[in-house]
């Protein structure tokens, strides 16, 4: 489903990602771990081109991003085609990102209603059945100030959910909750990834990685390190530099 061939990304003359390689195949959830500052965020926000790259090629569902074919010729795309093609996606981020003036509910049916142009009672029926699926459905119309950072995060999840992704990114979707709301968030992923969403999660959570992913890349200075079964990458890594990861986060 999502496929990056070469890609590089630079801020001015630091290269941020090098010649990044990584599939994700449809129904499978990758994880993405690695130190503070090594590109994980800017790999992310390049699949649904927050971030445009400088080099190499980023196909999702066989669609090149960023760009459409015409005449034989590749061309870049504007703003707005590249909204279209995210649509592909949608991000979960670590602060969650609600609207703070709206309910639970027109957070969720914002989007589908704007950009899918769903009418409103269809909209709000699909928003019903994801919020009983992160297990909100009672609280469709409080603010998100009434909620606490787990449920937060879990309406962020059905907004997501409502515009229905080929792909879900998740950035560190746990960094930002007390302890003790980590393991809700991380149930729904977890339900989502047993329901075959095709997902990729940023995480600092070496023991959740283990348990939802079907493969664990490994990210340091730009460069995907390893990627393999999370036995592999995460059990008996293969470089040095996975290890020191590792044995830091342990
Ligand atoms: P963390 O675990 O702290 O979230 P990360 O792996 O997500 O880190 P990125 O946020 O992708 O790392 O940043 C990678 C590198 O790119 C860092 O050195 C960062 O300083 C740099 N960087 C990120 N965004 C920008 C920007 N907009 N302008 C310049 N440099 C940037
Ligand atoms: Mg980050």
């Amino acid at each position: 489903l999502l496929e990056m061939r070469g890609v590089v990304k630079r801020y001015g003359d630091q290269e941020v990602l090098r010649d990044i390689g990584l599939t994700v195949r449809r129904g499978e959830v990758l994880a993405l771990i690695g130190p503070s500052g090594s590109g994980k965020s800017t790999l992310l926000r390049s699949i649904n081109q927050l971030e445009r790259t400088d080099d190499g090629e980023i196909l999702i569902g066989g669609e090149l991003m960023g760009f459409r074919l015409a005449g034989g010729r590749l061309h870049e795309l504007r703003e707005e085609a590249i909204c279209r093609q995210r649509l592909k996606t949608a991000m979960v981020f670590q602060q969650f990102n609600l609207f703070n003036h709206l309910t639970v509910l027109d957070n969720i049916t914002l989007g589908p209603r704007r950009v899918l142009g769903m009418p409103r009672a269809a909209a709000e029926a699909e928003a019903r059945r994801h919020l009983e699926r992160v297990g909100l459905g009672h609280r469709e119309q409080a603010y998100p100030r009434q909620l606490s950072g787990g449920q937060q995060q879990r309406v962020a999840i059905a907004r997501g959910l409502s515009m229905r992704p080929d792909l879900m990114l998740f950035d560190e979707p746990t960094s930002a909750l007390d302890p003790q709301l980590v393991g809700e968030v991380l149930g729904v992923i977890q339900d989502l990834a047993r329901e075959d969403m095709t997902m990729l999660i940023v995480t600092h959570e070496i023991r959740f990685a283990r348990n939802v992913a079907d493969r664990v890349a490994f990210m340091e200075d730009g460069v995907i390190v390893e990627c393999g079964p999370p036995e592999q990458v995460l059990d008996d890594p293969s470089d040095p530099r996975t290890r020191a990861f590792l044995r830091e986060e342990a």
